[in-house]
């Protein structure tokens, strides 16, 4: 796989999106750019999009501020998968098998070229409503992308993240 450090900005966060359509309709990066640029954004929002088929599309150039998570896009990488609810339109990891290799061999590719980066959901930047240090589910304004990716991919994390309390 090709490298893809190709940005000076400084990567903080990789934050994981799901496009909230249902497990059984197949869009594409092409489709997610056509919603972003009728809601008047400049193109798609997420810099990189895994659609059904386990296909790495590229939404947006990575040396580019995305639009996917407010107060976060400038220092992040945004990812989406296409998927996020079940059949009856409610919020669900759809990953399938396709999706969930890519996803590893892209993270894996990401965090040698920005080791710092913390990985995670965008419902992890959700406001800390009650001061703990910590997002949980009663404070997620979405649920968005509908699974842990702060603990699915551990093994990816910047050294020392689980040692301290992380900040954002
Ligand atoms: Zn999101």
């Amino acid at each position: 796989m090709s490298s893809y450090k190709q940005t000076k900005r400084t990567i903080s966060f990789i934050i994981l999106h799901c496009s909230a359509t249902r497990e059984n309709q197949h869009f594409t990066v092409a489709d997610i750019k056509r919603w972003h640029l009728q809601r008047g954004f400049v193109d798609c929002g997420y810099h990189l999009v895994v659609e059904q088929d386990g296909t790495i599309s590229a939404g947006r150039p990575l040396t580019s501020i995305g639009a996917h998570c407010r107060n976060h896009n400038r220092n992040s990488i945004g990812i989406c998968y296409v998927g996020g609810l079940d059949k009856d339109g409610h919020p669900a990891d759809t990953r399938n098998e396709a999706q969930k290799k890519s996803l590893c061999e892209l993270l894996t590719q990401l965090h040698q070229d920005y080791p710092k980066a913390i990985i995670l959901g965008h419902r992890d930047l959700s406001p800390d409503l009650n001061g703990d240090g910590k997002i949980t589910p009663n404070e997620y304004i979405k649920r968005c992308p509908c699974f842990d990716a702060m603990v699915e991919y551990a093994d990816l994390q910047p050294a020392g993240l689980w040692e301290g309390k992380p900040i954002w």
